[in-house]
């Protein structure tokens, strides 16, 4: 029952006759309920791994499942497709367009996505800001920019979130407060993956795997 699912992913950059093997057999499993993190130093292959993940990237080996629709080798139409119904994506510099404001953002989401979806106002009360629904992103503190980063990422009620660095630079109130909306959508039975380097944020997973050089290392 895995809402992600990847298996022996490679990836190679070419530029010139320098070539980089950022992904070399890399395979993993979110399961429902679960939070998986991803850790790793700089340069191992989280960007990578997070791209190819989310059917933004195409990997040269391997396969992807999202909420079950294998998204891996597909023409981009099917993989937006999959994405619109299947993933939310949290990003730590926002995902978020300046010029609209929280609801509106939230909108225009939805519009891509078809089926269920939550209203607009009850997204953004889970994440506490109802009354901040008509403020522009820049009109916004860094706690209210990523709980809203947050509701527009859920707007299309996702099989699966993937979050890079979610609380990028949150004081730690805040950071638990996002950390907790996160936690609480794995008991939702979907399932959440995290790249980051904050011990606070792998604190909340079920599980962290350690990447070095392109492969699982732990
Ligand atoms: P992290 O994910 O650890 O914050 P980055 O993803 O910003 O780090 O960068 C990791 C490494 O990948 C850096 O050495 C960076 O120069 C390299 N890198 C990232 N994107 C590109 C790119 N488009 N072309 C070449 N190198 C890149
Ligand atoms: P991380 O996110 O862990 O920092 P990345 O996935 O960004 O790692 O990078 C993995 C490796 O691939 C690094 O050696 C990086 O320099 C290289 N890389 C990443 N993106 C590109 C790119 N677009 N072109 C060339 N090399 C890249």
């Amino acid at each position: 029952d895995d809402v992600l699912w990847c298996h022996d992913l490679y990836r190679f950059y070419r530029s010139g006759d320098e070539e980089t093997l950022a992904l070399r057999g890399v395979s993993l499993r979110v399961a429902r309920g679960e939070v998986v993190a991803v850790v790793g130093p700089s340069g191992s292959g989280k960007s990578t791994l997070l791209a190819c993940l989310a059917g933004l990237d195409e990997p040269d080996g391997g396969a992807v499942t999202l909420g079950g629709e294998r998204v891996s080798h597909r023409p981009e139409a099917e993989r937006a497709r999959i994405r619109s119904r299947r993933l939310g994506v949290l990003l730590q510099y926002g995902n978020l367009v300046t010029h609209l404001s929280v609801r509106a953002n939230i909108q225009l989401v939805q519009a891509r996505a078809k089926g269920e979806r939550p209203a607009p106002d009850d997204l953004l009360e889970q994440v506490g800001l109802r009354e901040r629904a008509s403020a522009l992103p820049r009109e916004l503190s860094g706690g209210e920019l990523a709980r809203a980063g947050l509701a527009v990422a859920l707007s299309n009620d996702p099989d699966v979130l993937l979050a890079d660095e979610p609380t990028g630079e949150l004081d730690g109130r805040t950071e638990q407060v996002v950390l907790d909306l996160i936690r609480a959508r794995a008991g939702d039975g979907r399932g959440v993956l995290l790249v980051t380097h904050s011990p606070a944020v792998t604190g909340i997973a079920d599980r962290v795997i350690t990447l070095s050089d392109g492969r699982i290392a732990a």
